[in-house]
C-alpha cells in the first residue's frame, strides 16, 4: 500500500505549480474553459482518461476505477474565481480583472493531487472514484446545474466529500484539518422587495404615497425577526444589503427597492424567515397605503455533514496528521456553500483545510489581498486520497 502522506508531501511542489497556473488565469461563473482544459491535460498525463467534459458549462468529471469491487465516491472541488481585481502583488497574480480570492484554485490543485495519488494506487482502491470539478460555486449555481446534467449518475454516486481551504475559522491553523458532525455551514437565500406608492413633488408629501418611507420602516421591522422571533439557541441572519429609490432630492419616487440575504442552519428557519419577511414588507407597505412586491430566490441549503461519513473522514485525517492536528470545528459558519446540493442527494462530509499564514498576515475570503499558504496543499490531497482508500474499511 502506498504511503499516502509521503507521496502527497513529495507532490507539494507540483500542487503549487498547478495552483499558481490556475490562480494566474482565473475564470468566473460557468465560463471556465481554460481551467477545464488545464485540469483535463493534467488528468490525461496521469492516465485518467475516462473524462466527461463540458458538464454545466465548463465543469468536468473523471472516473478512477479501483482494482477491487466497491462503492462510488464523489470527490468535489469548485474551480471558479470572483469578478474582482487582485491586489496581492504576487508574481503569479491575475491580470485579467478576475481573482481567485476564495481558494478555489487551491481546491482544484488539491483534487488533482488526490487524483494523482489514487491513479498510482488503483490496485488498492476499492470501488470507483468520481472526480467532480465544479464551476460557478460563487453565486451558488454550479452544483445544481451539474446535478441536473446527471453528475450523480453513471456510475451512480453513493457518497461525496469535499473541502474548503482558507482562513474562515477561528482556532484552526495551517497544518490542521477541521471536521464537524451535523451542520457546518449555513444555507443562504436572497430576497428583493419593491415598494410601490405614488410619486410627487418633494414639497407635497400629502399628494404622494412614499415608498422610501415604507422601505425604511420595513428595514427596521425586519431586524426584529432575528432579535425577537428566532430562538436564541438557533442561528439566523437577515441582511438588507442594497436599497435604491429616487432620482432627485426634490422628487418623491414612485418606487423603492431593497434586497438582501438570509442565512440559516435549519430548513424550518429558512421557511420562517421567508414567511416573515414577506408578511412584514407587505403589511408595512399596506399600512402606509402602498404595495410591496416580494421575491425570493433560493440559494444553497445548509451544509449538514453525515455522521458516518464524518467519522470516516476524521479517521482518514488522523491517519495522515495524527490526533492533535485533526480538530472538531466548534461552531458552524454562516457562510454558504453549494456543496450542500450534492449533500442533499447523497451522504457526504465537507471539511475545512486551514491555510492561513498566521498572526496578522491573513486577509478574509473575497478580499483583494486574499492568499493561500501553499505549504499545506499536500494535506488536502492526502486526506482526500486516504479517505477514498479507507472509507469502505470496517
Ligand atoms: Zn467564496
Ligand atoms: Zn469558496
Amino acid at each position: 500500500m502506498i504511503d499516502v502522506r509521503e507521496r502527497a508531501k513529495a507532490l507539494n511542489a507540483e500542487l503549487v505549480n498547478w495552483r499558481r497556473h490556475i490562480h494566474k488565469n482565473p475564470e468566473i461563473g460557468f465560463d471556465t474553459p481554460q481551467t477545464e482544459a488545464f485540469i483535463t491535460e493534467r488528468l490525461l498525463e496521469m492516465g485518467i482518461d475516462e473524462i466527461c467534459n463540458g458538464v454545466a458549462g465548463h465543469g468536468l468529471t473523471a472516473i478512477i476505477r479501483g482494482g477491487q469491487p466497491g462503492k462510488v465516491l464523489g470527490m468535489r472541488a469548485d474551480i471558479d474565481a470572483l469578478d474582482m481585481k487582485e491586489d496581492t502583488g504576487l508574481p503569479f497574480a491575475s491580470t485579467n480583472g478576475y481573482m481567485h480570492a476564495c481558494g478555489h484554485d487551491a481546491h482544484a490543485a488539491m483534487l488533482l493531487g488526490a487524483a494523482r495519488i489514487l491513479s498510482e494506487s488503483k490496485n488498492d482502491l476499492r470501488g470507483t472514484v468520481k472526480l467532480i470539478f465544479q464551476p460557478f460555486e460563487e453565486g451558488g449555481k454550479g452544483a445544481l446545474a451539474m446535478i441536473d446534467e446527471g453528475v450523480l449518475e453513471n456510475p451512480s454516486v453513493d457518497a461525496i466529500i469535499g473541502l474548503h481551504t482558507g482562513t474562515l475559522w477561528k482556532g484552526l491553523g495551517s497544518g490542521q484539518v477541521g471536521y464537524r458532525f451535523g451542520s457546518l455551514m449555513a444555507g443562504a437565500d436572497w430576497f428583493e422587495v419593491t415598494f410601490k406608492g405614488k410619486g410627487a413633488h418633494g414639497a407635497t408629501p400629502h399628494l404622494s404615497v412614499d415608498p422610501i418611507a415604507m422601505a425604511c420602516q420595513a428595514v427596521s421591522a425586519i431586524q426584529m425577526i432575528v432579535s425577537r422571533e428566532i430562538n436564541p439557541l438557533d442561528s439566523a441572519v437577515v441582511t438588507v444589503a442594497q436599497i435604491s429609490g429616487g432620482t432627485a432630492r426634490n422628487i418623491i419616487s414612485p418606487s423603492c427597492t431593497i434586497s438582501g440575504t438570509t442565512r440559516f442552519l435549519d430548513p424550518e428557519t429558512r421557511k420562517m424567515l421567508q414567511e416573515r419577511i414577506k408578511a412584514i414588507c407587505e403589511n408595512v407597505a399596506q399600512s402606509m397605503r402602498g404595495h410591496a412586491d416580494v421575491q425570493f430566490s433560493y440559494g444553497p441549503s445548509p451544509v449538514i455533514n453525515d455522521m458516518e461519513m464524518t467519522k470516516k473522514l476524521r479517521h482518514a485525517a488522523v491517519d495522515i496528521l495524527g490526533d492533535e492536528s485533526v480538530v472538531e470545528v466548534p461552531e458552524p459558519t454562516m457562510g454558504g456553500e453549494d456543496m450542500a446540493f450534492f449533500m442533499e442527494k447523497v451522504p457526504g462530509t465537507f471539511f475545512f483545510h486551514p491555510s492561513g499564514f498566521g498572526e496578522d498576515k491573513d486577509y478574509p475570503h473575497h478580499h483583494p489581498k486574499f492568499d493561500v499558504n501553499e505549504d499545506v496543499l499536500w494535506i488536502g490531497s492526502s486526506v482526500m486520497a486516504n479517505f477514498a482508500l479507507t472509507w469502505q474499511d470496517n
